[in-house]
């Protein structure tokens, strides 16, 4: 099985200014100068994007986006290209977040469009996938997970897909404080996994990233990583500190 290098992802969501930024990289750099066996990624606001690229230039953590829309330019007021993000020092974009979906109108149709352009565009994507609290108790979690892959990676053949990351976000874990456990989400991961084999291929199922997101703290983020199928955590509020977030980071 190919070796999957663990990715901590740092979602910053509506918080921190480019000045907030540069203070929190200075302060969180020399905490995870000796963590070079996994990847880092923080995704500060668009505005906070340069700032946050410059700060950490020279060092190993890698910069994301939130979100971009699919056209490289043109009239589409308040849009961000994936151009522009690459231009500003982003490898990563985070695609589908629930709360796209929830407050913005975010479908398994335009996450697909987007998707695409960012791969084309040479970022690397952190899709979101996850179900609600009422689909889990309706039995439908694997049913939403299958939808929002399948519909989410339509068209695409693997080898378009090298620079895919999933992350299982359970709509209910996040920002609740209630974290799935890790047995929920070993096999919301396996499941996952195993779709990818048979969507696409078995090698890129067994090279595939999955982090887990929801509630990951310092204290929770151990018992994840140990399961065999996390390979990562996309986490939010605890990001937003950097002593908090450099301890997940070396967990
Ligand atoms: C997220 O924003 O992707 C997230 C998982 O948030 P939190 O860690 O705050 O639950």
């Amino acid at each position: 099985m190919p070796m999957r290098r663990a990715l901590i992802a740092g979602n910053w969501k509506m918080f921190k200014t480019g000045a907030e930024a540069v203070d929190y990289v200075r302060d969180f750099l020399p905490r995870v100068a000796h963590a070079a066996d996994r990847e880092i990624m923080i995704a500060p606001a668009f505005t906070a994007l340069e700032k946050t690229a410059e700060a950490l230039a020279g060092s190993s953590v890698a910069l994301g986006a939130q979100n971009l829309f699919w056209e490289a330019e043109g009239a589409f007021t308040g849009e961000v290209s994936p151009k522009m993000l690459a231009a500003a020092g982003c490898r990563y974009v985070i695609i589908g977040h629930s709360e796209r979906r929830q407050h913005f109108g975010e479908t398994n149709e335009s996450v697909n469009r987007r998707v695409r352009a960012a791969l084309q565009a040479g970022l690397k994507v952190v899709l979101c996938v996850g179900e609600t609290e009422r689909e889990r108790s309706a039995g439908e979690t694997f049913s939403v997970l299958d939808k929002q892959v399948r519909k989410g990676l339509k068209s695409f053949v693997a080898s378009e897909l090298d620079e895919l990351v999933i992350a299982y976000e359970p709509v209910w874990a996040i920002g609740t404080g209630k974290t799935a456990t890790r047995e929920q989400a070993e096999e919301a991961h396996a499941f996952i996994r195993t779709l990818i084999a048979n969507l696409f291929s078995a090698g890129m199922a067994a090279g595939l990233r999955i982090l887990y997101g929801g509630s990951v703290k310092p204290e929770n983020i151990a018992e994840l990583m140990a399961m065999p199928d996390i390979d990562g955590a996309l986490v939010g509020g605890a990001s937003l500190n950097p002593e908090a977030f450099a301890r997940i980071v070396l967990y």
